[in-house]
């Protein structure tokens, strides 16, 4: 099995009540395809600045990531800066500076066209199509999209619902998209949209697998100390869609472990600013979270 991840390179400024941190790496690709390399070899497609780091290039592959479809152009890096509150659940986007992502035409290069799981992370909407036109028949098509797009690309990111199988949003953003205040009613409306399941990502609280026929909730690990939670989304999903590539299965229990599988990552991207902590992670890590995550619920 392959897995293709489509998503931001970038550079963030993060604030939080206590730190500011300039320019340091993330982005959606990123945040993802470490989270993913704890289980597979994730290939990945994004565009960057010559002023990204050829540092976290290298370490990137040096986790088995394939950076063939990585495109770097004159100009400066993907921007993003945001903010949180006293409550790390709450995140105000400072600014958004495309840079060189303005110009993002991804293109999947041989090698990466018969993937399996296609995930098209946080990016323009309208660059799916193009996208799945290079790919030959996924088994699985996964999207994820943020605020900026929502706001700005509502009807794009609707319509792209209807051509994969699982969505992976907030509860925010579930809200916003649908028009519902009601969290499952708002998710069944987007189930009607396309996708067979949604992935609704609750921060501290967990998360909830929304399909047409069941329902699954997972705690998020309890945390006294959310360093930084940028990139929590990005890292659920690395790990989630990772599993699966692994196992090679998709069915229902599966997906319940996948879930598990992505908390245990997004728990550990919120332990350091940036990527830190997903770079120095071992399979006995990832493993024994994954039985705290088991004990939690077990009765
Ligand atoms: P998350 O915290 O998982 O929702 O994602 C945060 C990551 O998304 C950051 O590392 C940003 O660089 C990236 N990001 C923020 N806004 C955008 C955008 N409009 N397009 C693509 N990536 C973005």
């Amino acid at each position: 099995m392959s897995l293709v991840i489509v998503g931001s390179l970038a550079f963030d400024t993060i604030e939080t009540p206590l730190v500011r941190r300039e320019r340091i790496v993330g982005g959606s690709g990123t945040y993802c395809a470490l989270a993913a390399s704890a289980f597979t070899k994730p290939k990945v497609v994004g565009i960057i600045g010559r002023d990204f780091p050829r540092k976290m290039l290298s370490a990137m592959a040096a986790r088995g990531i394939d950076l063939a479809g990585v495109s770097m152009k004159a100009g400066k890096t993907f921007h993003w800066e945001g903010r949180y509150g006293t409550d790390p659940n709450q995140r105000t986007t400072v600014r958004t500076d495309l840079n060189v992502f303005a110009r993002f035409k991804p293109v999947l290069p041989p090698s990466f066209r018969s993937a399996d799981i296609l995930y098209l992370a946080n990016i323009d909407p309208d660059l799916h199509g193009p996208l799945l036109a290079q790919a030959r028949k996924p088994k699985l098509v996964a999207m994820d999209t943020i605020r900026f797009w929502i706001e700005t690309k509502r009807e794009a990111v609707f319509r792209e619902l209807g051509r994969v199988d699982v969505y992976f949003a907030n509860d925010e953003e579930v809200k916003l998209l649908a028009g519902e205040a009601n969290l499952i009613r708002a998710g069944r409306k987007l189930l009607e949209a396309g996708p067979s399941l949604i992935v609704v990502k609750k921060g501290e609280h967990g998360a909830l697998l929304l399909g047409r026929d069941f329902v699954f909730g997972i705690l998020a690990r309890p945390c006294e100390d959310v360093v930084d939670p940028t990139g929590a989304g990005d890292s659920f999903a690395g790990g989630f869609l990772g599993y699966l590539d692994r196992v090679r299965r998709f069915t229902g229990r599966e997906f319940r472990r996948a879930a598990v599988y992505g908390s245990v990552m997004a728990s550990f991207a919120i332990e350091s600013f940036g990527v830190e902590r997903l770079l120095s992670l071992g399979e006995e890590d990832v493993e024994a979270r994954f039985r705290e995550f088991k004990s939690l619920v077990s009765f």
